[in-house]
């Protein structure tokens, strides 16, 4: 039998009241999604605290780590940083409405798990910026020296040790 991933957390036997969880992803969690958006990961370190009363379970996630991304302007390679967190309300109740800010899903009352891949995944890949320069670096460090150095201009007398060589050799 596959050994059940850290993000999926079993619900039916949680007693009422606060549970708390962490583990950390690596790479191959990915492997579940799409390497699409984000191709590697170095880590994601997460924290989950559920709520569990009679009509739902209150859960809060942090999601922190770190990947590997490549300036749009200048190519370099850097670390992108993510701490992102999320907040969903999962209800037995049907007729729960919850808050405007606040996502609510609707669960049964047998419920046996709560899958958090999918939620992981996208915050994640939501945390990459559209524009990847990162403000830590200045890209002229990583330009300039793939730049065509300014011509050098030589001196007249560059060209005598050549002349000198040629005559003895005429
Ligand atoms: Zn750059």
């Amino acid at each position: 039998m596959q050994k059940r991933p850290p993000y999926i957390i079993e619900i039916l036997s949680l007693k009422e009241g606060e549970h708390h969880f962490e583990f950390t992803l690596k790479d191959e969690f990915l492997d579940q999604f799409s390497r699409k958006y984000i191709e590697t990961l170095h880590e994601a370190q997460i924290k989950v605290v559920l709520q569990k009363s009679k009509r739902m379970i209150d859960s809060h996630l942090w999601i922190r780590g770190s990947l590997p991304l490549q300036c749009d302007r200048c190519l370099e390679p850097y670390d992108h940083l993510f701490e992102e967190q999320l907040r969903i309300i999962f209800s037995y109740d049907r007729s729960f409405k919850g808050e405007k800010a606040i996502e609510v899903r609707y669960i049964a009352t047998h419920e046996r798990f709560l899958d958090f891949g999918q939620d992981i995944y996208d915050v994640i890949c939501l945390s990459v910026p559209q524009r990847r320069v990162p403000d830590f670096h200045d890209c002229e460090d990583f330009i300039a020296p793939y730049r065509k150095p300014a011509q050098k201009t030589y001196s007249p007398h560059y060209w005598q040790p050549l002349k000198e060589l040629l005559n003895k050799n005429a």
